[in-house]
């Protein structure tokens, strides 16, 4: 995390070229598909500078309690285990993980609010699978360009071009292949680099423990040495050069096309393709729009977002890391910053260490890194911090919830220490807590978009405010946004209500859509609009 010491001052040229050589990324896909083996080759390619593999491994998604005891300890800031940062070929890269379950999947949309692009990793044997639809979904309505990067070539799979044909037609986005397959699935023998037909053949080792070697040859000498397998790759190349399924930097940065690369991740076939890939034609950071819509420059003054907030993972203590996206300028430890949502300043000095396995300090970073801001509990997802000129992001969208459930103290004598746990969970986007004047204070009602959500309000709640509480679920699954006018007229009607969401915005919540259908109809003045995530 030591940049060049000349890169290091103020200077916006040096922040410039600081960010003109980040590349912040996420990897999205089914579970299964090989996100941790594809991490960990990445690692393994790159040097990794902070890895903080205790959240990478498959076997631990989650820190375990020293690293946070640790952390506790240090009360300072990190870079934090939820991006993991190495470096290729003078390029800094940022791994922003996402959580595996699709019951959180709204922090994984927090998290694609972090990234400027995300590699779509398909299992090469399943082709599209749902979860990975459902985030591009969110890649797509965001902006935010993909790449793809079809894994497990080594084993029997789909037909290459049938998983181009599945792009297209189901998501309708044009795949343009940058590397192509020599051999079908399950006899991997290694790419055809349509830039210049050169074959990349890649070689095996032992495990695939370290780096596969790999050899260049010309097409005639490729044509020799595997024969047919080669001209029926190259006659599938002839087919993409035919349908103008070539790479084209203005729809990839526009998000309609996606340059597409094979990989076998598990044999470390293929991944030196992907970091030349993201290095080369993948975006670094660029200028955001603040809430008033104007552009932040990335040599502005230092700015940054919360895109995720963890806590809880020590019963001991209470821990509490928000990790923000830097949007502009240079982050020192020390620095004394403005949270732009309550104006207060928001002190960095008693930065120490990174928690994780590898202890170092995050001394200095800049435009898409990812810094992990320890006993930070005054700020909540979306916020903005800024160093001089002042600047706030817009908020992250917030999913529509589809779950309801009514929670309450069972001991009202903990009644303070419930309203304060509720409140902290609310602000840590943990689950959106809704209230009205019919419910009362004691009893507010929780949303999520999956149930999971509710076990974990529960369970931190008992942990670390140390009350019990009781759920009641409601009927409710659909919860559509409505003006004060409207709000009477949906109250008034069976099997609907009006709750109120921290930030002030009214959820109109329905037991089903058959039953708003009928109420809209009947009102056609009442104006409901969807809540689901835009841009
Ligand atoms: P995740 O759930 O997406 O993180 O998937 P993992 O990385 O844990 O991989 C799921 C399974 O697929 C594991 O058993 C991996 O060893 C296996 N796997 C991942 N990549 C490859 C690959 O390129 N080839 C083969 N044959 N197996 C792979």
């Amino acid at each position: 995390m030591t940049p060049p010491a000349a890169a290091t001052s103020n200077q916006p040229a040096a922040v410039l070229a600081q960010a003109a050589r980040r590349r912040t990324f996420a990897v999205i896909s089914h579970p299964d598909a090989g996100k941790s083996t594809l991490t960990e080759a990445l690692a393994l390619h790159a040097h990794a500078i902070t890895a903080a593999g205790a959240t990478h491994g498959k076997a631990g998604r989650k820190a375990t309690v020293s690293d946070w005891m640790e952390m506790e300890q240090a009360r300072g800031i990190s870079i934090s285990s939820t991006a993991l940062q190495f470096e290729y070929e003078d390029t800094v890269f940022n791994l922003v993980d996402t959580p595996g379950h699709a019951d959180f999947s709204e922090d994984t949309y927090r998290v694609l609010s972090a990234v400027d692009f995300a590699v779509m990793l398909l299992d090469g044997g399943k082709g599209l699978e749902p979860q990975t639809l459902k985030l591009f979904d969110v890649c797509r309505r965001s902006g935010i360009p993909v790449i793809t990067l079809v894994n497990k070539w080594d084993r029997p799979g789909l037909d290459a071009l049938e998983l181009m044909d599945q792009i297209q037609t189901e998501i309708d986005l044009h795949p343009t292949p940058l590397t192509w397959p020599v051999g079908i699935a399950g006899d991997f023998r290694g790419v055809i680099d349509r830039r210049d037909d050169t074959c990349i053949e890649y070689l095996r080792t032992a495990g695939g423990a370290t780096i596969a070697p790999q050899a260049i040859h010309t097409p005639d000498e490729a044509s020799e040495l595997f024969g047919e397998v080669w001209s029926a790759a190259r006659e599938e190349v002839d087919l993409l050069d035919a349908s103008d399924s070539t790479y084209d930097p203005e729809t990839f940065l526009a998000g309609t096309s996606t340059p597409v690369l094979f990989a076998a991740a598990a044999l470390n076939f293929g991944i030196g393709q992907l970091l030349e890939t993201m290095l080369t034609v993948a975006p670094a950071p660029a200028p955001r729009p603040g809430a008033d819509g104007q552009l932040r420059p990335v040599d502005a003054d230092f700015s940054a977002f919360v895109f995720k907030i963890q806590a809880g993972m020590n019963t001991a203590h209470r821990d509490h890391v928000a990790f923000a996206r830097i949007c502009s300028g240079v982050f020192r430890r020390g620095d004394v910053l403005t949270h732009a949502q309550s104006g207060r300043p928001f002190a960095t000095k008693y930065a120490q260490s990174l928690f994780g396995r590898e202890r170092e300090t995050a001394e200095i970073a800049f435009p898409g890194d990812v810094i992990g801001l320890v006993n930070a509990s005054q700020l909540a997802i979306g916020d903005t911090l800024f160093a001089d000129s002042p600047v706030q992001f817009p908020p992250i969208p917030s999913f529509a919830p589809e779950h309801f459930a009514v929670i309450r103290a069972r001991d009202t004598g903990r009644y303070k220490q419930f309203r304060r746990g509720i409140e902290q969970l609310d602000r840590e986007g943990v689950v959106q807590v809704l209230r009205s004047n019919l419910r009362g204070d004691q009893a507010p009602v929780l949303a999520a978009v999956g149930p999971m959500q509710f076990e974990v309000v529960v369970d931190r709640l008992k942990r670390e405010f140390s009350t019990e509480v009781s759920l009641d679920h409601l009927d409710y699954q659909l919860a559509l946004q409505v003006d004060r006018a409207g709000a009477d007229t949906v109250n008034s009607s069976a099997g609907a209500e009006v709750l109120e969401r921290t930030d002030g915005t009214l959820l109109a919540v329905f037991t089903d859509r058959w039953r708003m259908q009928r109420i809209a109809r009947a009102h056609p003045d009442l104006t409901l609009e969807s809540l689901a995530a835009g841009v």
